[in-house]
Formats: C-alpha cells, structure tokens, sequence
C-alpha cells in the first residue's frame, strides 16, 4: 500500500557561521517510508541527522532538495495557518524533552483544552474533558493524575505521556517522536514505548521513533533505517538489527565504547553533520570502518538489497 509519509532524496544542508559561509550537510538523500501501521525506528548518533529528519517532516525546516510527499503530496503545499493546520490533524509530534514542550506557566489541562479548542472549536467544554479524559487513560494516566497541576509537578515520565496525549488529541494518522525516551527515567522507558506499540495496535496510529538505542529500537520498531552522517547505511525489518550487516550497525550493535566522549561532544557539527567539503566521494563511514577496502574511498557504496535488508557497503557486492 502506498506509505502514509514519503522521503524522496531528501537533503538539508545548513548555513552557518558569521557570513554563512560554512555549510552542514545534515541529511543526505535520504529516501524513506512510514507505512500505514508500523512503527518505523530510525537509529543513530546524535548528529546523524534524525531530528533533523523529524523537523523536516513536521515541517519545522524545509529539505533544501527532494520532497516529503504526505499521501502522495508534497508537505510544501500545506501552508498558511489553514495548511498547516490541516498537515498537523495528520501529523504530529513528540518531543525528547517534555518539560521543553509545555508552557510552564500553564495547567497542563488548559493546554490540552486549547489543542481541543483548536482543532475541534464548536466542541462543548464537557466534550472537550471527556475527550481529554478518555484520551489521558490511553497513555496510562487519568483524570484526576492531571486537574490542576502544572507541569513541573509531574515526572518527566508522566509529562512525556501527557505530551504524547497531547498529540493524540488531534486524532493523526502518524506521530514522529523524537528521542521520546532519552531523557524519562530509565526505569520507565519500556512502559511509555509499549504506549506507541498498544496505539499501532488499538488505533492503527502510525510511528517514526527516533532513537539512539538499539535495544530499545529493536524493541519498539517493525522496520528500522540506520542513519550515519544524513546518510542511510542500512535499513530493514527490526530484525536486522540482531544480526546487522552494515559495519557501523554491526559497531552499534557490539556496543564497542560508542564514541569517546570527544567525539560525542564535537559530533553536532563536526563529526555527525559533515562539512560539505570535509565530504570525501568515497563511503561515508570509511574513517572508522575496521573492514574499509581501497574501492570505501574512491566510490560512494551503492544500496545493496541482500534480501535481509537494504545496506550501503561495498562488502555485499561482487564488485569489489
Ligand atoms: Fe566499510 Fe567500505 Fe562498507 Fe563503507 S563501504 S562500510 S568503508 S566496507
Ligand atoms: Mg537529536
């Protein structure tokens, strides 16, 4: 069936510093489905362009070439408060830091009541709470849990379900979460993942997780893509992640030391998004690969479909 959402050789290169004079290739051609009722998990290290990808579909920033197609259209014709607002009935999101994305002058029951207002406005306020209220239940809270408070007075757990409630209330077809779990107690991760899996399941809401955990990708995800510099290295059933074939799937999954500390720190600009003319023509990840061949420099790997997954290594060609 056709996807619900469609990535079409999508880039986003970044202007930075004083004259604009430093560009940032944060994502790099990238071609990607969300289909009706999976949950698509899209993995990486931070710099590796995945919130870049999820503000691309939410439509914070615009590819600077390729299309997004919603449906079979492109997300740039939904524009003007009018079109927005229709994109955001299918579309919504979820965001790593929920204290970040409530007002923290506000109720959280306000906020919910205004989304209501706004997406449904000749709702009585007696539907509207009864909305919210059925709404809270579906994310493991209840009404009571939320009258009154603000949102400092809950756990970031309970806030990231009430933000995840929030985007329900719209009632869309797909919710991009951005590193919903990264930053909710450890101990509560799975609780609020198994949230998105009971909604695939109950409501037939479709999901792109972002994360930078693979056992919890794999957990939460039918189909994963892995993303390394903007770029897709590898993608496929979540499977794969058991037993990947890209080399750099292969050091995620062996949990080698990751990254030294250095290289998380600087990897925003320097190491995740690359300088475009830092960008050799050869793979991407040939600077860290342990299995790198003299053909990983001098020629861009093409996607090779082994039958188990998609995966941009010159390994899995005769060519080499
Ligand atoms: Fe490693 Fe070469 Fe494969 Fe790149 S193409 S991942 S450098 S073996
Ligand atoms: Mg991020």
């Amino acid at each position: 069936s056709e996807p619900i959402i469609r990535l079409e050789n999508v880039s986003k290169i970044f202007k930075l510093g004083l004259l604009g004079k430093t560009m940032i290739k944060a994502v790099d051609r990238v071609n990607m489905d969300i289909r009706e009722g999976e949950i698509l998990g899209i993995l990486g290290e931070s710099g590796s362009g995945k919130s870049t990808i999820a503000r691309l579909i939410l439509k914070i920033y615009e590819p600077t070439s390729g299309r997004i197609l919603y449906r079979g259209r492109d997300i740039k014709e939904y524009r003007g408060s009018k079109g927005l607002k229709e994109y955001y009935r299918k579309v919504q999101g979820v965001f790593q830091d929920p204290y970040a994305s409530f007002n923290p002058r506000r109720r959280v029951l306000d906020v919910l009541r205004d989304v209501m207002k706004n997406y449904y406005p000749i709702t009585s306020l007696q539907d509207i709470d009864r909305e919210i209220g059925l709404t809270i239940e579906k994310v493991g809270l209840s009404m009571s849990d939320v009258i009154g408070k603000y949102p400092h007075e809950f756990s970031g757990g309970q806030l990231q379900r009430l933000s995840i409630a929030r985007a329900l209330l719209v009632k869309p077809e797909v919710i991009i979460a951005d590193e919903p779990v990264s930053m909710v107690d450890a101990s509560t991760r799975i609780d609020i993942l198994n949230i998105f899996i009971d909604l695939k399941e109950s409501e037939g809401i479709s999901f792109a997780i972002i994360g930078h955990d693979l056992g919890l990708t794999r957990y939460v995800s039918d189909r994963v893509v892995v993303l390394y510099r903007g770029q897709i290295v590898e993608e496929g059933s979540a499977e794969i992640l058991s037993e990947p074939l890209h080399p750099y799937t292969q050091m995620l999954a062996k949990s080698i030391p990751r990254i030294d500390k250095k290289w998380e720190s600087k990897l925003e600009y320097s190491v995740g998004s690359i300088e475009l003319g830092a960008r050799g023509i050869g793979c991407i990840f040939v600077d860290r690969c342990p299995q790198a061949m003299d053909i990983c420099r001098r020629q861009e790997p093409p996607y090779i479909d082994t039958g188990k997954s998609r995966v941009k290594c010159w390994l899995y060609t005769e060519k080499h």
